[in-house]
This record gives C-alpha cells, sequence and structure tokens, in this order.
C-alpha cells in the first residue's frame, strides 16, 4: 500500500509510545539477522544467545535497583498488570477483593471490571481535585479479604506521582500485596525496589524508546507467584513462551539507556515542558493545568482550554504536524471526558478541553517553540467558532464529523475513530 512520504512531525506524546533510540535498534539487528536461534535450545548455535539474555536481564534489573532473577519478561505493561493480580488471588482463593485508584490505566482497571463481573469485589479509591491519593482512604479500604493493592507510580495522563513508599508500607503492616504499575515511572523519576518495598512492579518497553511488545513484571523475591501465562519452562517456569531475544535485548539496551539519561530527563526535558506550560497557562486566557505541580513526571503537562473540543484540536495540530493527545475515549457517537480528570472532579466543559503533552529526550527546544507558535492561534480559533459556548452567536458553525471527514482526506484515518478508546497509554 502506498503512503504519502512523512512530513516532519512535533512529537508531544511521549506518554503513548516513543521513539525507538538507534542504539536500540543496533543492539536488536543481530539478533533479527545472524542470531536468531532458540535461547532454550540445547545445541551451541541457540545457547549463544542466553547470555545476551541474562545481560538484558541485568539491565532491566539494575534500572529497578532489583536483583536479575526477580525480573520476568513479558508481551507488555497490560500484561505484566494482569498478571500480577491474577498471580495474588491464584494464590489466595480465599480473598476476593482487591483495591486500585480510580485513576489506574485501563490495563488495570478493564481487568478489575472483568474480576468483578466474576463475583469478584474491587474498590476503586476516589482521587484528590489535584490528582493525589488520600492514603488514609487506601488504609480504611483494606479488609481482612483483600488479596491485592494495586496502585501506579505516576499517572499516564497527569504525571501526578503518588507516595508509593507510604502505601507499600501500609500494605506490608497490614500484611497484602502490593502491586504498583511503573510504567510511566521507571527511567523518567528514580524507582528503587529496594527501598521501596513492592511485590511487584510492571514495565513496559515502549516507553523507554523499545519497541512495543515486550515488558516486564519484577517480583520480589520472596513474594509468592503463580505465571498467568502457562506453557513451556521459559523465565524459569514464571512465563511460558518462546523468549523474545531481540525485543528482549532492546528493552536491555533502553533501560541502560534511561538510566544515563534519567538526570537529562529532570533538567532539560522538565525545563522544556516548563516553558510549554508556564507559556501556555501566561498568555492562553482560561487555560488551566490538571494536576498537581508536584509531585509530578518532569515530561507531563495536561492543560484544559476552556469551550475548546480537544478532539479539533488536535485534529489541527495534527495537520501542523503536532502529536499530542487527550485522555478522553470515542465510544459510538460521543466523547467521553478522561476518567481520570472526571475522578479528579474536573468539569465536563474542562475534561473534554483537555490536552496531554509528554515530552522526552529526543524534543528539543525548536519543537516547543513550534508549538507555542501555533497552540495559541488554534484555540482562539475553535473558541471562535466553539459549539461549546453556549451563548456564542456562531456556536452552530462548527460541525465536529465535517472536520473529521476532511481532516481523514487529508491526512489519512483519524486519530480517533467512534468505537476506539483514545487513551494513547
Ligand atoms: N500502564 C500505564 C500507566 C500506561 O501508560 C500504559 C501504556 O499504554 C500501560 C500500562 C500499558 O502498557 P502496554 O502498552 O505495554 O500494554
Amino acid at each position: 500500500m502506498s503512503q504519502p512520504p512523512l512530513s516532519p512531525i512535533y512529537y508531544f506524546d511521549n506518554n503513548a509510545t516513543t521513539r525507538v533510540a538507534p542504539e536500540v535498534v543496533e543492539a536488536m539487528m543481530p539478533f533479527l539477522t545472524e542470531q536468531w536461534g532458540n535461547a532454550s535450545s540445547a545445541y551451541q548455535f541457540g545457547q549463544r544467545v542466553r547470555p545476551h539474555l541474562d545481560e538484558a536481564r541485568a539491565k532491566v534489573a539494575a534500572l529497578l535497583n532489583a536483583d536479575p532473577k526477580e525480573i520476568v519478561f513479558t508481551s507488555c505493561g497490560t500484561e505484566s498488570n494482569n498478571t500480577a493480580i491474577h498471580s495474588a488471588l491464584a494464590l489466595h482463593p480465599g480473598k476476593r477483593h482487591v483495591v486500585m485508584t480510580a485513576v489506574e490505566h485501563s490495563a488495570n482497571l478493564k481487568y478489575g471490571e472483568f474480576l468483578q463481573r466474576r463475583a469478584y469485589d474491587i474498590t476503586y479509591l476516589p482521587v484528590e481535585s489535584d490528582g493525589s491519593l488520600d492514603i488514609h482512604l487506601l488504609d480504611r479500604a483494606i479488609r481482612p479479604d483483600t488479596a491485592i493493592v494495586s496502585v501506579m507510580w505516576a499517572n499516564n495522563e497527569t504525571g501526578v506521582i503518588f507516595p508509593i513508599d507510604e502505601i507499600a508500607a501500609i500494605c506490608r503492616s497490614r500484611n497484602v500485596l502490593f502491586h504498583t504499575d511503573g510504567v510511566q515511572a521507571a527511567g523518567k523519576i528514580q524507582v528503587d525496589v529496594r527501598s521501596t518495598e513492592v511485590d511487584f512492579l510492571s514495565l513496559s518497553a515502549h516507553k523507554l524508546h523499545a519497541p512495543k511488545g515486550i515488558g516486564a513484571l519484577y517480583v520480589k523475591r520472596r513474594t509468592r507467584f503463580q505465571p498467568y501465562l502457562v506453557g513451556g519452562h521459559q523465565e524459569r517456569g514464571r512465563r511460558g513462551g518462546t523468549e523474545n531475544v531481540p525485543y528482549i535485548v532492546g528493552f536491555g539496551r533502553a533501560a541502560e539507556l534511561a538510566m544515563a539519561r534519567q538526570e537529562e530527563e529532570n533538567t532539560r526535558v522538565r525545563a522544556l515542558r516548563d516553558r510549554l506550560e508556564q507559556t501556555l497557562l501566561g498568555t492562553v486566557p482560561n487555560c488551566v493545568r490538571n494536576g498537581a505541580r508536584e509531585p509530578r513526571l518532569p515530561n507531563t503537562s495536561n492543560l484544559g482550554f476552556d469551550f475548546v473540543e480537544a478532539e479539533a484540536a488536535l485534529m489541527m495540530l495534527d495537520q501542523a504536524g503536532i502529536c499530542a493527545s487527550s485522555g478522553s475515549a470515542c465510544t459510538t457517537g460521543s466523547v467521553d471526558p478522561s476518567h481520570v480528570l472526571t475522578a479528579m472532579g474536573v468539569s465536563p466543559l474542562r475534561a473534554r478541553g483537555s490536552l496531554r503533552f509528554s515530552l522526552g529526550v529526543y524534543n528539543q527546544e525548536s519543537d516547543v517553540d513550534y508549538l507555542l507558535a501555533h497552540l495559541p492561534g488554534m484555540i482562539a480559533r475553535l473558541r471562535a467558532i466553539s459549539p461549546l459556548d453556549a451563548a456564542h452567536p456562531d456556536n452552530d458553525r462548527f460541525d465536529l464529523a465535517a472536520a473529521r471527514q476532511r481532516h481523514e482526506q487529508e491526512r489519512g484515518p483519524s486519530l480517533a475513530k467512534a468505537g476506539s478508546p483514545t487513551t494513547g497509554g
């Protein structure tokens, strides 16, 4: 299928996925070309790749200050989250209660709904208006039949960081297993499983400049574990399935790079994010930040623009080559505001006009200049024809469906098809 050539992009959606680092591609290539043997084979051609798997495991472990034996490679962050909760429930059949926050990624929330349909009881903890968690509520939610608590380390939409140390301490004192979804945190901020005692922690390589389709679950050494995928003896019997050697090697290299670049993430990337955010807050009327300023991931900014449809803004941004996202989900015929912003009590009007910008080490000052040169004018244009401002005389001029159709004709399939969730990570 022939595609028009790609025009330059200005990428502000690193929480959805990241560009694969050239160093990662380079590390993977030998295992896609010459060294394609099965690491579990008895002959030398397969056995020769085994040390590379071990090396990658050690690098991923180092990112968390874990022991390599505590790392189980999976296919993605979603599998890691599902596996942790599954393991806790399978090993404690008498305990049918799970606690998670209302702002978890769908990789957790949808598994919670799946469990509810099987008569498990799930408590979804509410959050404060700045996206933070009142840990007293967590303490009160834990019951004698609670099998596991699952709270993300950092939120993918707002970047708000939860007090994982304190949550881990509560779970330990109440003798309840604790899983944290560390998909957005690892590599961006310090994540140390020796100083923060979690039982399980999920990782996803494609948030760290490695390819999609490879993840890991940290399982604390003495935490009992029941596999989710049952099959071969791979991963010391903890996850069946022939090891994805090239991707595991790529993940290892990406973990190594993330450690080396963490300082840059917290200084240069943070400064870019702050310039972007401060300029928009200072120059665009009726623009507010969603979520606490701190503690927050250094790369994430979630901003609400009143009287704007985020989906329309994303289309305009896309036409200028700018990639960003909203937390909204498109269900047939309507746009549902983000579950994260809704849980924070953000009004539907503001939630529908909220955009997430997530930066990364490949962003430059010139990317921020470009965004700042385009976005304020786009917001003004959208507001001038906003169907959300009921008092506006031109309120019937903006036709979202027609805009989407035009957009698809010009740029290919839309960012958001009706019926498919748009929550990109
Ligand atoms: N958890 C969080 C917080 C995420 O942002 C994502 C990203 O989409 C996931 C889990 C799912 O990871 P994956 O895409 O590897 O399944």
